[in-house]
């Protein structure tokens, strides 16, 4: 599949999921993937087993993040309402709309997670592979992504621009990684494989026609939907890496 189409693809499930805050990318897995068989690698082979170890990490992730945010927010006097986490496959109906397959979102309305397992588990092992490790970060990254979403939104923070909603989310991510580190919970490549996974899940580079209107049309789209580049959606992990919750959000100070 080639980029054009995956955007294509992730334009029209974001669309159809109105009211959810930025799926963390609908082509992404098919993105990812086109960067393996452009690179000449096989695609990735998943196992029920693999998608079991995926979904014991993200469950043990969700919960390990569950107390980190209840922490924090008890810090601000504030009661975090921890979301709900959902898996799927194959496209979810929601309050926010029906979920497209190999995604994951935060809806507000049901105040949940949605994840399709096997996109999860694809990405962990894409990440696995590349890295030579067991590629856990990755999927956990997802999960610690979406559960920003949650606690920006909870606090007040919602931008009208995409990018940076998604920014803040990468950053608590980050931040996550962060306290995961203190916890002593973070093994040897665990960084490595959250970089992997935010560097796979950039914006695709539209491919402009030459037409204008339609290239007009299509940058609109892309900024709609930004995530941010590769490089930086590594540098707003980076931040919550480094400087924690209050790098990412005023209101974490
Ligand atoms: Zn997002």
């Amino acid at each position: 599949m080639n980029r054009f189409f995956a955007l294509a693809g992730r334009i029209a499930a974001v669309a159809m999921v109105a009211g959810s805050i930025s799926a963390f990318g609908g082509g992404s897995a098919r993105f990812a993937q086109s960067f393996a068989t452009t690179d000449d690698v096989e695609p990735v082979t998943l196992t029920a087993r693999d998608i079991e170890a995926s979904n014991q990490k993200a469950g043990a992730a969700y919960g390990a993040l569950v107390a980190m945010w209840s922490a924090e927010f008890k810090r601000l006097g504030v009661r975090f309402a921890a979301p709900q986490l959902v898996r799927y496959r194959g496209g979810v109906r929601t309050p926010c709309g029906v979920m497209a397959p190999s995604n994951a979102s935060y809806c507000w309305n049901s105040n949940t997670i949605y994840f399709d397992d096997v996109f999860v588990a694809t990405q962990a092992k894409l990440a696995g592979r590349a890295l030579g490790t067991d590629g856990d970060m990755t999927a956990i990254g997802i999960i610690a992504h979406e559960m920003g979403h949650a606690v920006a939104m909870q606090l007040g923070y919602r931008s009208r621009r995409s990018y940076e909603n998604e920014a803040v989310a990468d950053c608590l991510a980050g931040a996550f990684a962060r306290q995961a580190q203190k916890d002593g919970s973070i093994e040897d490549g665990d960084i490595d494989e959250a970089f992997f996974g935010m560097a796979a899940a950039g914006d695709p580079t539209p491919e402009f026609t030459g037409d204008r209107r339609s290239d007009a049309r299509l940058a609109r789209l892309v900024a709609r939907n930004s995530h941010g580049t590769r490089e930086q959606r590594v540098q707003n992990f980076k931040d919550g890496l480094e400087g924690g919750g209050a790098a990412c959000l005023e209101e974490l100070r």
